[in-house]
């Protein structure tokens, strides 16, 4: 259980003052060049010891990914960017940074780009975002006023230029190397990797790319020291961790607590519980839309980490964005939106993705009505197979994965749709 003093986000909803002046009381900006002057291997060897995974959805390791930057220049500049374009459904977390706890992010911007050797970073906000972008100008602003950035940030001898990039709607700019296509002026399409940002990124420079809520927590993570935050948590998957819990409870929210909370605490502590109460709860997304749901009776214990949602659910932490479904939902038609989601956001440029999205949704469109016979069941399954791990980036994992869930977790009840339909027991259920 996380104590109010071991908060790192101490500004959600807006409660204080967001200006500089309730940053610098809530302890932001405070000796940030005595920390610089530490120097760069000590701020990446903090990250790494800390154990911070990326809070994108990934949960790649964010010291290391850092260490991956070259050492020396070789003529090219290096870069940070940071992916704001959060549009994964269901995901709320880093929107709430941005609109009340500017001044953490730009911080961290200001740490990483120095341990980076970056003299420029963009952040990349989604375009849907209007008062997050405008709430985090100002703050750039003050910070620019205030010589916290600019030319000999902060007094620690570094030049650090920040910019904010608005994005155009479309979610797959949040894949980072689309991003950087989209930050460059062209159509946000993904790149292959390899070779990764690290080597080659932004204009061909060395880039790491990092989520908001990665980048805002380093702050604290060097003035508290890596072994406070990875006091929290289980083993590899340690810190603080923002959830943002949606749905079926009696108070959705957006919430920081210790990695590896239980899902009944983190309900009952935070969200007043289950609608309805526990017997209701039908399922749960526990990471934003791209990992499979989790059957209601599984959840209960779950332990709401990295691994225990991959290894013992076969779901995943994802962005924690937690979506919950009670026993009203039609999880069928749930998914079936997710799948005209993917439809609709892939850009088409890998076979497997382009078709693929298209042939699972017109299966999904029959399923949700009962039109489909039994044994597109199988074949919707095969077809998941073959787009996942065949694509371009993770979008195509992310179209497949929860169409498996719902095959896995609910197959009854696809089944039990069908053979009412073709008896004719009941109406169609229309898809809209
Ligand atoms: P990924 O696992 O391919 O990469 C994660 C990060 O680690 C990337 O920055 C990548 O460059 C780096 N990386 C991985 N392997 C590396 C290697 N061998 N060498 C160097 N760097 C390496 O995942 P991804 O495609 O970046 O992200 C997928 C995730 O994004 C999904 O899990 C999903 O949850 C999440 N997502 C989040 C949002 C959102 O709104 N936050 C939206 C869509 C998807
Ligand atoms: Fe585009 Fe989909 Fe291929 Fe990703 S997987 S590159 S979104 S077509």
């Amino acid at each position: 259980m996380l104590h109010d003093q071991d908060r790192i986000f101490t500004n959600l909803y807006g409660m204080h003052d967001r200006t500089l002046d309730g940053a610098k009381k809530r302890g932001h900006w405070d000796g940030t060049a005595g920390l610089i002057e530490k120097g760069r291997d000590w701020i990446i060897q903090e990250m790494k010891d800390s154990g911070l995974r990326g809070r994108g959805g990934a949960g790649f390791p964010t010291g290391l990914k850092w260490s991956f930057m070259p050492k020396e220049s070789d003529g090219r500049p290096a870069y940070l960017v940071v992916n704001a374009d959060e549009s994964e459904p269901g995901t709320c977390k880093d929107r709430e940074i941005m609109r009340h706890d500017p001044h953490t992010l730009i911080e961290g911007c200001l740490f990483a780009s120095f341990a980076m050797q970056a003299h420029a970073c963009y952040i990349y906000i989604r375009g849907e975002y209007i008062r997050e972008r405008e709430a985090l100008q100002r703050a750039i602003d003050e910070a620019y006023d205030a010589g916290l950035v600019g030319p000999n940030a902060a007094g620690s001898g570094w030049d650090f230029e920040i910019f904010l990039h608005h994005g155009a709607g479309a979610y797959i700019c949040g894949e980072e190397t689309a991003l950087l296509e989209s930050l460059e002026g062209k159509k946000g399409m993904p790149r292959m990797k390899p070779p990764f940002p690290a080597g080659a990124g932004l204009y061909g420079c060395p880039t790491t790319v990092n989520n908001v809520e990665s980048i805002a927590v380093v702050p604290t993570i060097l003035r508290r020291g890596a072994s406070w935050f990875s006091s929290f948590g289980r083993e590899n998957n340690a810190g603080t961790k923002l959830f943002a819990v949606s749905g079926h409870v009696n108070k959705p929210c957006v919430v920081e607590e210790a990695m590896s909370i239980s899902f009944e605490e983190l309900i009952e502590k935070h969200c007043g519980g289950i609608r309805g109460g526990w017997d209701n709860l039908k399922a749960v997304i526990p990471g934003g839309s791209s990992v499979p749901c989790v059957r209601g009776e599984k959840m209960k214990d779950a332990i709401m980490d990295f691994d225990y949602l991959r290894g013992e659910l076969g779901s995943g932490l994802g962005t924690a964005a937690v979506i919950v479904m009670d026993k009203d939902t039609d999880i069928i038609k749930a998914i079936w939106r997710l799948a005209k989601f993917y439809k609709h956001e892939s850009c088409g440029q890998c076979t497997p993705c382009r078709e693929g999205t298209g042939w699972m949704m017109r299966v999904m469109d029959r399923l949700v009505r009962g039109e489909a016979d039994e044994e597109e069941i199988d074949m919707l399954w095969d077809v998941t197979k073959q787009v996942e791990g065949h694509t371009i980036c993770a979008l195509g994992d992310a179209a497949a994965w929860p169409i498996q869930g719902l095959i896995r977790n609910f197959r009854d009840e696809i089944e039990d749709r069908i053979k009412a339909q073709k008896s004719g027991r009941v109406s169609a259920v229309a898809a809209e």
